[in-house]
């Protein structure tokens, strides 16, 4: 397991979280708090606070995280969504773990929305 930090809910979530997709070194959880029908968070295990951090992942592992999301929206369903990483306070960012958020289920998706996610906040 990479390198984590105690305190940090992203970190804990990752060692034991109810997971929509997992593989080596990351994992896909539904927000919980849904802003689109479909709005799920890929998390690497390795903690770093920001995007801005994301030197510290080695070639092989930045590739495999990039190929990651997008198993990840097809797992879920998604064909079309958006992909988006909040860096910094000012940019929305709440949670210091590096996180992306895959956002899709609107009318051309072609997501098979799960009941879990169906109360949309935002329409894509
Ligand atoms: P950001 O604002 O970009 O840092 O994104 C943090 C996201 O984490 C928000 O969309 C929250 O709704 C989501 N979130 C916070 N706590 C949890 C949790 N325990 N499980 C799932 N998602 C969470
Ligand atoms: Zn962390």
């Amino acid at each position: 397991m990479p390198k984590q930090h105690d305190d940090c809910l992203f970190c804990s979530i990752a060692r034991e979280g109810a997971y929509v997709h997992k593989a080596k070194g990351f994992v896909a959880i539904n927000d919980i708090n849904p802003k689109a029908p479909v709005h799920v968070l890929v998390i690497p295990e390795r903690h770093v606070d920001t995007f801005r951090e994301v030197g510290d992942f080695d070639a092989r592992e930045s590739k495999r995280m990039l190929e990651f999301v997008a198993e990840t929206a097809e797992k879920v369903g998604l064909r079309d969504y958006r992909v988006l990483v909040n860096v910094g306070p000012s940019a929305g960012q709440t949670v210091f773990h590096l996180h992306w958020h895959i956002l899709g289920g609107g009318p051309d998706s072609g997501a098979d929305v799960p009941s879990t996610v169906a109360t949309a906040e935002v329409e894509l």
